[in-house]
């Protein structure tokens, strides 16, 4: 049932000896996956002093992690750690053998979407391949309250496994969680902006459905929620004909799917007679950008899509909230990053 790489990557993992922690007063080691689950745990243990733990990020800006295989370097990595902290609803989906392996061996596993699922705010899937039918969503970050309960849910992991510092992980927690609240207002305020009939978001593939959800936008994804589903003829003939139908001003390429797809929509609409345009600015979608930079961060991150959302749109944005930081940079806008 797994295929010849992972087989050897398992066995790889079993050769690894178990390293014991007792004896010294080594750093808490811990492992990330995803840009985003990066950011959330250098967020949460920012008051943390350095020599008290560290964090390895496996995947960087822009790369996709319904694809991303575990390099070989990633599991011996992940077998050192105390603990691996991923994204979880099988975002991460060449992981899942190996968190098996590394939470047989006592490693610990958690998935910052452990909240959002126990209290149901998951949103459903379709139609993936046969032996992934009504899988969850994987996309649950891009609801702030969604992230917002993740944050105080990791804050507590974190907090366990440094007791030490557990309080002003908790702390940060909390300040962090009234950040996420407003960024969601302002995000709700910009979105608004755009006249009622016109707010449908159409992207590459279905990572935008809980960011519908927490703005009230229908969302429209080319491809099936994971980017290993390739969008066929049919997709582009069917969200072609939703576009024209709705007079859809606007495409969004997302940044860890390449355009090919959006660009062959906006051809057959212009075949069809009608006008529609792909947006100049590029959604983040499955990953971030460089950590020290505003995409870097979920906050940044998420208002930047709103703000290219809006401003492709031709709306202008409302002042950014005050003392929220990361600050929203000036030349967020001038900064283009077509695809033609
Ligand atoms: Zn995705």
């Amino acid at each position: 049932m797994f295929t010849r790489p992972i087989l050897a990557l398992l066995f790889l993992l079993m050769c690894v000896p178990v390293i014991s922690a007792q004896d010294a007063p080594a750093p808490v080691e811990i492992v990330t996956t995803t840009t985003q689950a990066s950011d959330l745990v250098r967020v949460l243990l920012a008051e943390v002093p350095a020599d008290a733990v560290t964090v390895t990020a496996l995947m960087g800006a822009g790369v996709d992690p319904h694809l991303y295989k575990p390099t070989e370097s990633d599991i011996a990595a992940m077998s050192r750690a105390d603990a691996v902290i991923y994204s979880g609803l099988h975002l991460e989906g060449q992981f899942d053998a190996v968190f098996e392996a590394l939470a047989e061996r006592g490693v610990t596993i958690y998935a910052i979407a452990t909240p959002v699922k126990e209290q149901g705010f998951t949103l459903g899937g379709f139609d993936l391949s046969e032996e992934l039918v009504n899988v969850d969503d994987p996309h649950f970050w891009f609801d702030p309250r969604n992230w917002e309960l993740s944050a105080l849910a990791t804050a507590e992991v974190l907090a366990e496994l440094l007791p030490d510092h557990a309080e002003v992980i908790t702390a940060t927690a909390e300040a962090y969680a009234l950040d996420l609240q407003a960024v969601y207002a302002w995000s709700l305020e910009a979105m608004a902006t755009v006249p009622e009939d016109q707010r449908v978001l159409v992207t590459s593939h279905d990572a935008f459905n809980y960011f519908g959800d927490a703005v009230g936008w229908e969302v429209r994804g080319l491809q099936g929620l994971s980017t290993a589903d390739e969008a066929g003829v049919a997709d582009i003939q069917a969200v072609a004909a939703f576009v024209a139908d709705r007079g859809i001003p606007v495409l969004f390429v997302e940044s860890s799917v390449p355009p090919q797809a959006l660009n062959a929509v906006r051809e057959a609409v212009v075949a069809n007679g009608g006008a529609v345009e792909i947006a100049p600015y590029t959604l983040y979608s499955d990953a971030m950008d460089a950590p020290e930079t505003f995409g870097g961060t979920y906050i940044g991150m998420y208002a930047s899509n709103v703000a290219f959302i809006v401003t492709a749109f031709g709306q202008a944005l409302p002042d950014w909230p005050e003392d929220l930081l990361p600050e929203l940079p000036e030349d967020l806008l001038t900064v283009e990053t077509p695809e033609e």
